[in-house]
């Protein structure tokens, strides 16, 4: 049986060594982690994300109901609460029981996917690796420098742990991030992150911690300085092909560049990777309609809402104008009309499908 090789045993890294092993290859999956659970710098972690589970696991051939939690969130702005509008779920990655590297490792161990743990790509290897090799390395930036994909550095706290509740989460906007706070939340276990494209303060994590003190009752005990890579930093990013190489997962661009959702499409350009090893111009096709929507989206990110991102106190002044109920009426409304969005796959709100 022909044999294909894939760096990353993350999630896209094991939808395509699913699909694959599925097609009749032997697959062997690497990794620099000593085993199964994807990068140990972001995982035990709870991530919220737009998906429709259904239709998403009926692309990428898994079912993946057991592992998305519907989740309710609210987004502050400073002190004054929104509920999300849309459907979201939680999704818990990591090698605990009940997380989605745990069903989809379990998937390829039961069809006879090798994997080599400890076993990082490494820059010298690049010129001799096999014909259709994927590399699905995630937010790791030294993949990015090694494949001289154009990346953007984040840098945030985070902190993870047990908790009380499950399938909640918050998002919290303020002027000293660029991005935002959020907390996620499923199987007990909670994820928080305050992140930002500029380093990240003490003195912000301080304001996130009054926050939630305040709002919802939280408060942790430990924090830990992370940094990582997002492929949102030109609107090309997106690309199935570097050089001789097939990208997958976050890698590859499949991210939404406004909110950074990368859950969906890292799923999704699984599954579209494997299929470029049997059919090059379906999968470029494929590729291209999920993330037509990214130049767009990075564009609108860029022009408009990194000008409007700073006056979170304006703005958060004119929803309490205009009230928070219409706000969120209005806000249903939008999300209902299915605006163009940027997460590529299917979601049930953003008109992604
Ligand atoms: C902290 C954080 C919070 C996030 N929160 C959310 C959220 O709430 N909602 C959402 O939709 N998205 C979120 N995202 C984005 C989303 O999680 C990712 O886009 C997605 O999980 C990436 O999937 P992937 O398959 O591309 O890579 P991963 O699943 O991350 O797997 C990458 C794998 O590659 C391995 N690897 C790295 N470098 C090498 C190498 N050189 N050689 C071999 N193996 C290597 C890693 O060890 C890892 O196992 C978040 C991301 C991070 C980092």
């Amino acid at each position: 049986m022909p044999g294909i090789t894939i760096y990353g045993a993350g999630q896209s890294g094991m939808i395509a060594a699913i699909n694959l092993a599925r097609d009749g290859y032997d697959v062997v999956v690497h990794d620099r982690e000593d085993g199964y659970g994807g990068s140990k710098i972001y995982n035990p972690s709870a991530h919220t994300t737009p998906i429709d589970v259904e239709r998403t696991s009926e692309y990428v051939g898994v079912d993946l109901s057991s592992v998305f939690h519907a989740s309710t969130a609210m987004l502050y702005l400073h002190d004054t609460p929104l509920r999300w509008p849309g459907s979201l779920y939680t999704v818990e990655r990591g090698n605990r029981k009940g997380s989605l590297d745990t069903l989809l490792y379990a998937e390829c161990e039961k069809l006879g996917v090798s994997f080599e743990f400890g076993s990082p790509l490494e820059a010298d290897e690049l010129p001799g690796l096999p014909e259709n090799t994927i590399v699905a390395c995630g937010l790791i930036p030294s993949a990015y420098e090694m494949l001289r994909v154009p990346y953007l550095r984040w840098y945030g706290y985070v902190s993870r742990g047990e908790i009380g509740f499950s399938d909640y989460s918050f998002i919290w906007f303020d002027e000293s991030i660029t991005e935002y706070g959020y907390l996620s939340s499923v199987n007990n276990y909670y994820f928080n992150l305050l992140f930002s494209i500029r380093p990240v303060s003490r003195e912000a994590l301080r304001g996130y911690e009054d926050f939630m003190r305040r709002n919802e009752g939280i408060e942790h005990r430990e924090w830990e300085y992370i940094s990582g890579a997002v492929p949102i930093a030109r609107p090309d990013n997106p690309r199935l092909f570097q050089g001789d190489i097939i990208l997958a997962g976050t890698m590859a661009g499949a991210m939404d560049p406004f909110g950074w959702f990368g859950i969906l499409g890292a799923l999704i350009s699984g599954k579209v990777a494997a299929l470029a090893v049997t059919d090059r111009g379906k999968a470029l096709e494929e590729f291209r309609r999920f993330n037509r929507n990214f130049a767009s989206v990075f564009w609108f990110k860029n022009r408009v809402f990194y000008r409007i991102r700073p006056h979170v106190t304006g703005i958060q002044r004119l929803v309490n104008a205009v009230g928070v109920e219409r706000t969120q009426a209005f806000a249903e409304f939008a999300f209902d009309r299915r605006v163009p969005g940027g997460i590529p796959g299917f979601t049930d709100m953003l008109g992604c499908y």
